[in-house]
């Protein structure tokens, strides 16, 4: 099954206007020279201009979060029609800063996942272990749990995107083994399997301090289909150099 590697970037809570419209701009004038698809994820505040900067180009634009509602009284939180106002394609949801800053738990993911295909978006449902659960031996219960807690009913290859996340692995510099990330991907692929027909076409993303030096080989891995990258989206040659190692 061909899946076209998709290629994300999670600016979090980085970015402020002409800063971040000009890497949106440097990422969008190296697109056409690498053959993954491309995803920027600015903050909200940024959406709507990085959109606007990347219009005509390949690279697309999402959001970090939605609300699961579509609009009403929610302080502070954005709906995923706003998103896609904003011209926004895609959503990460469930992230482990989300997760934790924020208490998210499955269930609000999976309503939020539902929330974006509402709104035309694809969802990129964030999954991973802590560093304590890896020790403990539970990596792959937990990301079952996950799985199935956080992807709703419905769910189709284009509509959804996994990103496996080690918790320990994010903004650390520390990755697991080729042979971990290829044990975590086979099983959230056969779990997916359970959960929904056409798992095969879902693309699966490893996210955790890939980087240059080290994308050449996660990306390598069979059950690998791209990368959600935090630190290094932030230099658009580091997150290009990236994309070209797929
Ligand atoms: C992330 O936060 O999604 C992430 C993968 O961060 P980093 O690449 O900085 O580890």
């Amino acid at each position: 099954m061909a899946r076209r590697t998709l290629i994300a970037g999670n600016w979090k809570m980085n970015g402020l206007g002409a800063d971040g419209v000009a890497l949106a701009r440097d990422v969008a004038a190296g697109a056409s020279k690498v053959a993954a698809e491309l995803l920027v994820c600015p903050p909200a505040t940024l959406l709507a201009r990085v959109a606007a900067a990347l219009a005509g180009s390949a690279v697309n634009a999402g959001g970090q979060d939605c609300h699961g509602k579509a609009g009403g009284a929610h302080t502070g939180d954005v709906s995923a029609e706003m998103l896609a106002d904003a011209g926004a394609t895609y959503v990460i949801l469930g992230h482990s800063e989300r997760r934790t800053d924020h208490g998210e738990s499955d269930a609000m993911v999976r309503a939020k996942a539902e929330a974006a295909w509402r709104a035309g978006l694809a969802a990129i449902v964030c999954i991973g272990e802590t560093l304590a659960e890896r020790e403990a031996g539970r990596t792959l219960g937990v990301l079952e749990t996950q799985l199935k807690g956080s992807v709703p009913a419905g769910a189709t290859a284009a509509r959804l995107v996994i990103a496996y996340e080690p918790v320990w692995a994010i903004g650390t510099g520390k990755t697991p083994t080729t042979a971990e990330v290829d044990a975590a991907h086979r099983h959230i692929r056969s779990v997916l399997g359970g959960l929904m027909p056409g798992a095969d076409a879902v693309r699966i993303l490893y996210g955790g301090s890939m980087k240059p030096s080290n994308a050449g080989e996660l990306l390598a891995i069979a059950d690998v289909d791209g990368g959600l990258i935090g630190g290094a989206s932030l230099k658009a040659a580091d997150f290009l150099a990236i994309a070209a190692a797929a």
